[in-house]
């Protein structure tokens, strides 16, 4: 069990004010690789309007150069909606808590999002670009 990340029991952070501390690999577009300074762990970081106060974590499964070479083939569009894809996937299976950020983050944004709206697997593929 990782007390920082805590990577056995979770595979998402949703908007809350103790997110952990984790260490910079690569700073993309509005979208970050990170890792677990105690696990390594890597996790692929976002700040969501509005005014990027709503930050996400999800576990990236992944290498951190394939991160880095669909990160850089557009700009880092596939990364953000394999990460919105990912949330909506892990939203059923979250923690009560959890669940309740995600949605006042919805509330928040409007539902520009659609961030509630749970889909069985992340239709985004990051296998063979
Ligand atoms: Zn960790």
């Amino acid at each position: 069990m990782c007390d920082t990340c805590k990577a056995d029991s979770r595979d998402m952070w949703s908007p809350c004010t103790d997110l952990p501390k984790l260490v910079d690999i690569r700073h993309g577009n509005w979208i970050s690789l990170q890792r677990c300074p105690n696990c390594r762990e890597l996790w692929v970081v976002s700040p969501f309007e509005p005014y990027a106060a709503f930050t996400y974590m999800v576990k990236w499964p992944r290498a951190t150069n394939d991160w880095i070479r669909i990160h850089d083939s557009d700009d880092a569009a596939t990364i953000h909606e394999w990460m919105k894809n990912e949330i909506r996937r892990l939203y059923p299976s979250a923690a009560p808590e959890a669940q309740k950020q995600i949605d006042a983050h919805e509330v928040r944004s409007y539902g520009h999002y659609n961030l509630t709206r749970s889909i069985a697997t992340n239709p985004v593929e990051i296998g063979d670009l």
